[in-house]
């Protein structure tokens, strides 16, 4: 069957006509050239470094979010030694408020991995995904652009610009969907230019090929696009059964327990969830578990005696990629067992100035807020 411009169906099928692929190069490239963003990682885009720290807190996090903390980190730890030698709470302290704290945790043990092996950022994609935290996406973008090396670089962004692009309609978060996207975008990737090339599917479907509205008069492969062309581009991509409906729901008691105008914190252990960062005690409440109850025995594993009644003071809801939280806080007046209950290098009693030097996740973040503390805020 023979093919005319503008006729190229991809429902299943996987070669990209050349013709078509030089065109796609050549119309994208372009436009990336017009419209690329000035964004602060792309000022050093042969430095390995510098697109890595960027690659890593764009996951998950918006590129306007990112870009103070980028710099921020960047004038702190400016090259992999800094952060190799820099001990893991100061690093984590620079994270702060960017959330998914694995992902400092990850960086920061791959940037010592790095530093003991000689300093040498890896330089190709196979071997950047053997250090921590780093993925085929992550691997492909940071080799493709300060390495040139032609790796495509697929994230859920590219994934949406091309099978709107090709009409693609099975399922992109399926393991065939994923391989069919990744082949097209190796297919297209323009040999000479990997990185920008990359970079211009990550622009365009943050600018023109938008998840609910694309902007299709404005996009510069419109003519080739066979979603526009079918009048299908809302509907897609398919994503099969979205991942928001099966997150679990947790339900977390928290104990703010103050003492003298102080407040008890304590500090997660190293690695999983919220690694190193301090917290207000907590525990997880499973059905039939009384609220003050939790409470109550919170305040005795930390050697504490309650003074006043209980005050409920909000619920706070926190979602994570893999589970839904819901925090009900407590406000509890105690005095100490003994002066330096607890006993326990993981816990301290803070306020004001040693509170704000504590990094603290957004979820207890949101807790402060919801909290009448005055003496944390002032
Ligand atoms: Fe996306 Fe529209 Fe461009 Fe097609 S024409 S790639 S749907 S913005």
């Amino acid at each position: 069957m023979s093919r005319t411009r503008g006729q190229q169906p991809l429902q299943d099928q996987h070669h990209v006509d050349p013709a078509l692929r030089t065109r796609i190069r050549r119309k994208l490239l372009r436009w990336y050239d017009r419209h690329r963003r000035d964004l602060p990682w792309r000022r050093r885009s042969g430095d390995p470094y510098a697109q890595w720290v960027a690659e890593i807190m764009l996951q998950q996090t918006r590129v306007e979010t990112v870009i103070a903390y980028y710099n921020r980190f960047l004038r702190r730890f400016p090259d992999i030694t800094a952060l190799a030698v820099a001990d893991h709470e100061d690093a984590v302290k620079r994270w702060e408020g960017l959330g998914y704290y694995r992902r400092i945790l990850h960086l920061h043990r791959a940037a010592k991995l790095i530093h003991e092996r000689g300093g040498e950022v890896p330089t190709s994609a196979a071997e950047l995904q053997r250090l921590p935290g780093v993925g085929v996406y992550t691997a492909a973008a940071i080799a493709s652009i300060a390495f040139g090396e032609k790796a495509a670089a697929v994230d859920g962004n590219v994934a949406r610009v091309l099978a709107r692009l090709f009409g693609v309609r099975c399922d992109v978060l399926s393991t065939p969907g994923k391989r069919q996207m990744h082949d097209l975008a190796t297919q297209l990737l323009a040999p000479g230019r990997p990185g920008d090339f990359n970079q211009a599917w990550m622009d365009l479907g943050s600018a023109v090929c938008t998840p609910r509205s694309p902007h299709c008069p404005r996009c510069p492969l419109k003519a080739d696009c066979v979603a526009t062309r079918t009048g299908c581009a809302a509907s897609l991509p398919h994503r099969g059964v979205s991942r928001n409906n099966r997150r679990p729901q947790v339900d977390i008691v928290v104990g703010v327990f103050v003492h003298k105008h102080k407040v008890l914190m304590r500090r997660r252990p190293t690695g999983g969830l919220w690694s190193g960062l301090w917290e207000f005690p907590n525990v997880e409440r499973n059905d039939g578990d009384a609220p003050s109850r939790l409470v109550r025995r919170l305040a005795s594993d930390n050697n504490l005696r309650i003074t006043a009644g209980l005050r409920r003071t909000a619920t706070v809801g926190h979602e994570l990629s893999h589970r839904s939280l819901t925090f009900h806080v407590y406000l509890v007046d105690v005095d100490r067992e003994t002066e330096d209950s607890p006993r326990n290098a993981s816990t301290r009693w803070v306020a004001g100035r040693g509170f704000r030097r504590l990094s603290i996740s957004t979820a207890h973040r949101k807790i402060l807020a919801a909290s009448p503390l005055t003496p944390l805020r002032a």
